[in-house]
């Protein structure tokens, strides 16, 4: 997929620290920390873990004085270790008081989430809502106003399903409940603009956790308003089920040009880092076309032609081994993320699809002569043979990276 076939939805830029969302800069990957964010060792540590996997922005919770005061130090603790990544503070129902006691809070956060579903009722609600979007004013913080299904505006909902009864044909029930969460994050994004928080502070999200009203709900957002969009389905779950609502509901709303920056909102396994959900996130835009990260590997499924599990090894040791070289190879080969290699089970579709790869290499399937050519930018340059494969296909491929990325070359043009 051409990046350019997908037109991304206009939208207002909003600066994060130094992160741009919307405004056509490249789609965010933004996480949030699961540890005590009053435990500042371990916030910290997991920060790093999730910059380093790639995150962009990371979301922290602010729910006790004790959080909002860890949060200044955390600060610091990142810049000490040359850390800059933007810190978005996670307000629910005590966010007026915690900005309000802990006056160094604010400056050591780049931008505020904001629940209007919890934030209180009545007066309350607006009197605490336009206080936390006055200290963001005061702060020069973007402020997101994150509408959650779990935490819908109650009295709105009720009031909207009041209205659908009276009509001669009701709505279904989840529809209304869909428009209550659109008009929650529409509403309140306008009463912050009406505070003076101007539309390029403005990131809205209205997260739901089955994708069919997730993509009803991003729809009708991108249809009634301008806002940047900040994307994900929220409780999507453990494991697989996780990984594959996140990747459908997101592949389908960034491929319709909507969504400015995205999380996904994984359980991890026991034992299963946090990072995995940084790690999906960059797939799904590297598979759309939207950014690219890191060199693929296309390998095929392997079948009864595969003579043995060998081809799997291979084909897992050349993707691993190019994850762990790329924090070496990046600053040494500009432009490394963008290549693609081919690791094929047979000479069925392996010359073919090697052929297509900058380098490929095709495995001898089963009754196959025992020899694996390899294809440098389609041309088949050489068969290697015999137990050290591997490691001599991996020689390749730095050389190829040296001639292709290295600085000689560039001295060379
Ligand atoms: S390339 Fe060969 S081994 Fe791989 S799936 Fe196709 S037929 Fe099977």
């Amino acid at each position: 997929m051409n990046p350019a076939q997908i037109t991304r939805r206009p939208t207002p830029a909003v600066a994060v620290g130094d992160v741009v969302i919307g405004g056509g800069a490249p789609v965010v990957v933004q996480s949030m920390t699961d540890t005590d964010t009053a435990d500042v060792e371990a916030t910290v540590a997991q920060i790093a873990q999730l910059h380093a996997a790639g995150s962009e922005i990371v979301r922290v919770t602010v729910n006790d004085p004790q959080a909002a005061r860890a949060v200044p130090r955390i600060r610091e603790r990142l810049l000490a270790r040359g850390l800059a990544v933007p810190l978005v503070g996670d307000f629910h129902y005590n966010g007026h008081r915690l900005l309000a006691e802990v006056p160094e809070l604010a400056p050591a956060l780049d931008k505020l989430r904001i629940n209007p579903g919890n934030v209180g009722f009545g007066e309350h609600r607006d009197r605490r809502f336009e206080a936390m979007i006055e200290i963001a004013l005061r702060h020069h913080l973007p402020v997101r106003i994150g509408v959650n299904w779990g935490s819908l505006d109650q009295a709105l909902a009720a009031r909207l399903m009041d209205e659908n009864a009276r009509r001669s044909e009701p709505l279904p029930a989840e529809a209304v409940l869909r428009e209550a969460l659109v008009r929650s994050a529409l509403d309140s994004a306008a009463a912050a603009e009406r505070c003076g928080l101007s539309a390029d502070r403005i990131v809205i999200s209205a997260k739901v956790s089955r994708v069919p009203d997730l993509l009803a709900v991003y729809r009708a957002l991108a249809a009634r308003s301008s806002y940047a969009l900040h994307l994900g389905l929220t409780e999507a779950g453990l494991g697989l089920k996780g990984i594959v609502g996140s990747t459908a509901a997101l592949s389908l709303l960034l491929q319709e040009g909507i969504g400015d920056t995205i999380r996904v909102s994984l359980t991890p396994r026991p034992g299963e880092p946090r990072t995995m959900e940084v790690r999906i996130c960059r797939e799904v835009l590297q598979a759309l076309g939207l950014r690219t990260f890191a060199p693929e590997v296309s390998a095929c499924p392997g079948c009864g032609r595969t003579s043995s599990s060998y081809f799997r090894e291979l084909a897992d040791d050349i993707q691993s081994w190019l994850e762990a070289r790329m924090p070496e190879w990046k600053p040494r080969y500009p432009g490394v993320e963008k290549l693609k290699v081919a690791v094929m089970g047979c000479i069925v579709n392996g010359p073919g699809e090697s052929r297509h790869a900058d380098i490929g290499i095709s495995l001898p399937g089963a009754g196959e002569d025992p020899a694996a050519p390899v294809f440098v930018d389609g041309r088949k340059v050489a068969t290697l043979r015999g137990p050290g494969i591997a490691e001599e296909f991996k020689r390749m491929v730095e050389a190829y990276l040296r001639e292709r990325f290295g600085s000689d070359r560039a001295a060379a043009e």
